[in-house]
């Protein structure tokens, strides 16, 4: 099998969606927005780099992050595709990916804007497992202990605020949503209605997988 791309805006549910799917598939999750954090976190020149981007809610460098995703797909356990979440994110990122790494589908999750603001401020993740959370649309089901490995350690994502979240919706509007044409045209473009309840769009995903 090749990769699948998840696509859609930030707040989409892209983090969400993609433990299942990686059951399904055995597709490794890579989350470029997750590997920058973990560079910022272990305070590496990538993460230095990164940072003043991220906080200002605008995309890092095109080549910063295509470097980072080729490296990535060259180990051991992405062999077989990976599932890629928040890359790529501009037009220069897919056709580089495209010289890379063979793209078997695009899910694009839509989700209006007007929803995006509530989802992303109220997320929330758990520190040991990266399993995440929504306050309101998703809580924990013993308050602030996660569901699957049972941490009680509970983290915010700094950019996860409205002034920031305006800013990354601006640049997904301006650099990333003409890619769903892009790969509209290669006929490997498949919308689902991301805005419904998680396990709905779930089902969706799981059904769409399962056809091809
Ligand atoms: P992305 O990875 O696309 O940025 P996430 O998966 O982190 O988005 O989801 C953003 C927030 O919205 C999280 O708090 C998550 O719990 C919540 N969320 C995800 N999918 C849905 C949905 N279908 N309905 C309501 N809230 C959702
Ligand atoms: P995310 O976790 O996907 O919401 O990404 C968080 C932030 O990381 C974004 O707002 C960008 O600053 C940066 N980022 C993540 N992925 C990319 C990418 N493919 N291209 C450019 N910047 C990215």
């Amino acid at each position: 099998m090749s990769s699948i791309v998840l696509f859609g805006p930030p707040g989409a549910g892209k983090g969400t969606q993609a433990t299942a799917i990686t059951n399904l598939t055995g597709l490794p999750q890579v989350s470029t927005g997750d590997m920058l954090r973990a560079a910022l976190a272990a305070g590496t020149d990538l993460g230095l780099k990164a940072k003043a981007f991220m906080d200002a809610g605008q995309l890092v460098p095109d080549e910063v992050i295509i470097g980072l995703v080729k490296e990535r797909v060259k180990e051991d356990d992405a062999v077989n595709g990976v599932l890629l979440d928040g890359f790529p994110r501009t037009i220069a990122q897919a056709e580089a990916l495209a010289n890379f790494e063979e793209i078997d589908m695009v899910i694009s999750i839509e989700v209006p804007d007007e929803k995006i603001i509530s989802r992303i401020c109220g997320r929330y993740s758990c520190s040991g497992c990266g399993a995440v959370y929504h306050e309101i649309f998703n809580p924990t089901k013993v308050s602030e202990t996660c569901d699957g490995c049972g941490s009680t350690d509970m983290k915010r994502r700094a950019d996860d605020n409205e002034n920031t979240v305006r800013s990354r919706l601006d640049a997904y509007h301006s650099q990333t949503s003409p890619l769903a044409k892009w790969y509209g045209k290669r006929g490997i473009l498949f919308p689902v209605n991301g805005n419904q309840d998680i396990s709905l769009v779930g089902a969706e995903i799981l059904e769409l997988i399962n056809s091809r």
